[in-house]
């Protein structure tokens, strides 16, 4: 390739949030005959990559799926990979770069699994409609946001349907909106008169991924048409889909907005159940962390514990019942979760010592034998 077309395909990836350490990753790999390519979409092992030539379908080679232990070693939308390229327009996955970002919810149902929502984003928009229905709790927003710091990437509470509401209301939303995500950035939108939109998407910049997430009919669709101004164009493995009249509502979608902002939208997620370290819950709860350091016991759970500056903060109003309570809730879920995760650990590394043993007594017998 002539240093001219490979500029412009440089730019090619440049546009879809290729970087200098991205590069220096491909770099140290050095495998002449991969190229890289970010996922777009991801249907059932069936990927939709965007490169320097353009989009085309792809899947993990039978080395990747030997190498790949748990779930979230398999791409998801937003990774960046390198494929080796085999008929025109296909190609086959053989290596996972370094994800700098992932959002990810425990699987939904009884497994315990991590699900990884979407990789290498910046900016996660936490969206909620505030037309005064269920669709904007303080609860959802404590656990969206735990969620959000746990994945990495910098959140912004998105407050839609700001139309429906009188100032009155918008400014309780936003009130409430503080209280519950202290120190985050709160932007109050419309999807339907474009208020507050060229705000909310330019300040990412160009090149920068968001992710928009959020329960069901906030309006998460509705602003990312406002804002790309258009019915967005679809991509091949929606079209693949449409045709086959099948309509994937659980597909993850990247698009190229107009000021060059690259966007992820994630399916409506019906249940979100965490998928977090005790850290990330002290983040979404700084007072929290911060009174516990004046409780007694280094371990205390501020549930009856003698000296406990949470229960104090509690009887002088200082701190909020609601909050607590929700802080428990979460707590109680994170617990549950780790232990489920240990036990999954466990039997892991049995197996894995099982294995072994059955080698070794394998080895033994066909030593004797020879
Ligand atoms: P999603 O499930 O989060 O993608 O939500 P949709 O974009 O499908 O929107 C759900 C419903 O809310 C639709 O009927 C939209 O027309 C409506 N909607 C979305 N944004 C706004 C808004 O800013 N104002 C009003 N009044 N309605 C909105
Ligand atoms: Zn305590």
């Amino acid at each position: 390739m002539n240093s001219q077309s490979d500029k412009s395909a440089r730019n090619e990836l440049n546009k879809w949030g290729w970087n200098s350490s991205l590069e220096e990753e491909f770099n140290r790999i050095s495998r002449e005959e991969l190229l890289p390519g970010r996922v777009a979409t991801e249907t059932r092992g069936i990927y939709t990559l965007v490169s320097k030539t353009g989009e085309l379908l792809a899947e993990t080679s039978g080395a990747f799926q030997y190498r790949a232990v748990t779930r979230s070693d398999y791409p998801v939308t937003g990774d960046w990979v390198l494929y080796r390229p085999s008929m025109p327009g296909r190609g086959l996955i053989e290596i996972l770069l370094t994800r700098r970002s992932r959002f990810s919810r425990k699987t939904a149902g009884e497994r315990t699994e991590e699900q990884i929502i979407a990789a290498n984003i910046d900016r996660l928009f936490l969206v909620f409609g505030i037309n005064g229905g269920r669709n904007f709790t303080t609860g959802a927003l404590e656990r969206y946001l735990t969620l959000a710091w746990e994945s990495g990437a910098a959140p912004t509470v998105v407050l839609n349907k700001a139309d429906l509401c009188t100032p009155e209301e918008k400014e309780a939303a936003v009130l409430t909106a503080e209280n519950s995500a202290p120190g985050v950035d709160i932007r109050l939108v419309s999807a339907t008169t474009g208020e507050g939109l060229k705000d909310l998407f330019s300040r990412a910049g160009a090149g920068s991924t968001i992710a928009l997430t959020g329960p069901s009919g906030v309006g998460k669709s509705s602003l990312i048409n406002a804002w790309a101004g258009q019915e967005l164009q679809k991509t091949t493995a929606q079209r693949e889909n449409d045709l086959r009249g099948r309509h994937t509502t659980s597909l993850n979608r990247m698009f190229l907005l107009p000021g060059g902002e690259i966007l992820i939208d994630t399916p409506g997620l019906r249940e979100i159940q965490l998928w977090a370290e005790e850290d990330s819950l002290s983040e979404t709860f700084p007072e929290i962390a911060q009174l516990s350091w004046k409780c007694r016991f280094r371990d205390c759970s501020h549930t009856g514990e003698p000296d406990c500056a949470v229960q104090a903060a509690l009887n002088t109003g200082e701190m909020e019942y609601r909050r607590y309570e929700n802080y428990l809730e979460l707590e109680k879920e994170l617990k549950y979760l780790k232990t489920r995760q240990d036990a999954n650990a466990a039997r892991l590394e049995s197996a894995k010592w099982k294995g072994i043993a059955r080698l070794r007594k394998e080895l033994k017998k066909n030593g004797k034998k020879s």
